[in-house]
């Protein structure tokens, strides 16, 4: 985008970073296939985009949480192989079979779906989902035989066949832990028993971006990767740059106001910060309905090639910047929040606000148009 067709705000989004992204991923976990995660609008970064930039940087599946979501992508035109794994019994399962996208089951699903195959005169693809130690989705270690052997009697029907069995991990992005370690044991242990029960699906997979990224354990057939593949790192003490990840998105926006102003002026409402010295405050035109969390004081921007922070609380569509007493800046003048070149991730604004990168790119508000570079 350049500077003079550049509007008021833009999540700027760079389709060729997500490509690098998941070819790098790939590179790492060869001969694991990488499966893109999508959900949740590709997360922020638009599901159409992000799902057709992952396809093009060799992601050879697409995993998204809804059933809504994958069939979004086959609206779309996309023919890869799909996943969707977070269901209630109100969930189209006749529409997934139909539309070819894979099924994960914790166990519950499974006699909905082989109901809708058998109306439907075509077997459902499904994953097979175990909890081994997150307490979320997934059937527990407990009930794995008796899901195991449901599972193979329905695929003995010919009303479903196992394409997968996967598990999801707790603290992968802290590399040291040792939950990471029982989580694979269970999960070694649980194959071995569908094994036993003449389960032997083709894809096993585990693990998440950091698992991807630090746990080559964890590989297995397949990595369902996500943060990373939109240029995030998944891990508190490592830049997304420094994992060789590139930013997939810019957020922008232009000053909307400056101004002089005496020691003790009270910003934002509350009036929680007060300049203690003569300054210059700039307005940016991002607020929390835009997804810049209300708490997140001392965000970086970048505005002419210098970093400056946030003071006082972020309004609804608006916050304001501590330019300091002598500044060139002017209204109208570019500004970077995170992304881009600007050298500020995602994350400065996750550690500003009390949260994550991951909430901050899926949060950015639908007022934001995105602008797909
Ligand atoms: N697999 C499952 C089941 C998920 O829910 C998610 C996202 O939370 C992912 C994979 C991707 O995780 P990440 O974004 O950490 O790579």
């Amino acid at each position: 985008v350049e500077p003079m067709t550049f509007p008021e705000r833009a999540a700027v989004i760079d389709a060729a970073a997500i490509s690098h992204n998941v070819r790098t991923i790939g590179d790492f976990v060869r001969p694991a296939k990488v499966m893109a995660a999508v959900k949740a609008d590709g997360y922020g970064h638009g599901l159409i985009t992000a799902a057709e930039a992952a396809l093009a940087g060799g992601a050879g599946w697409l995993g998204t949480a809804h059933i809504s979501e994958s069939l979004q992508l086959r609206e779309a035109g996309i023919e890869a192989p799909l996943l969707a794994w977070l269901h209630t019994p109100e969930s189209e399962f006749a529409a997934a079979i139909e539309a070819h996208i894979d099924l994960g089951s914790s166990g519950w699903e499974l006699p909905l779906i082989a109901q809708a195959a058998g109306e439907l005169h075509q077997p459902a693809r499904v994953h097979l989902k175990l909890d081994t130690g997150l307490g979320r989705n997934g059937c527990t270690l407990a009930d794995w035989p008796t899901v195991v052997g449901n599972a193979a009697e329905y695929q003995d029907q010919g009303l479903i066949s196992i394409e997968g069995i996967f598990t999801h991990l707790a603290v992968a992005d802290e590399p040291d832990r040792k939950e990471t370690d029982e989580q694979l044991a269970a999960f070694r242990q649980a194959l071995e028993t569908a094994e036993a029960a003449g389960v032997v699906p083709d894809l096993r997979h585990a693990a998440n971006t950091p698992a991807a990224l630090s746990r080559p354990d964890a590989h297995f057939d397949m990595v369902r990767v996500g943060v990373g593949i939109y240029g995030q790192s998944p891990f508190a003490d490592r830049t997304a740059e420094s994992l060789g990840l590139q930013p997939a998105m810019e957020l922008r926006s232009r000053v909307a106001n400056v101004k002089k102003v005496p020691a003790g002026q009270g910003i934002s409402y509350g009036l929680t910060h007060r300049v203690d010295a003569p300054t210059t405050l700039g307005l940016i035109p991002l607020g929390y309905a835009d997804g810049v969390p209300r708490i997140a004081v001392g965000g970086p921007v970048l505005i002419r090639g210098q970093r400056y922070h946030s003071v006082g609380r972020v309004a609804m569509d608006q916050f304001v910047v501590d330019l300091g007493a002598e500044t060139e800046v002017e209204v109208g003048d570019e500004v970077t929040l995170f992304g881009g070149d600007s050298g500020i991730e995602a994350a400065e604004w996750g550690t500003a606000a009390q949260t994550i990168n991951y909430e901050i790119i899926t949060r950015i508000g639908a007022r934001v148009p995105r602008e797909v570079i």
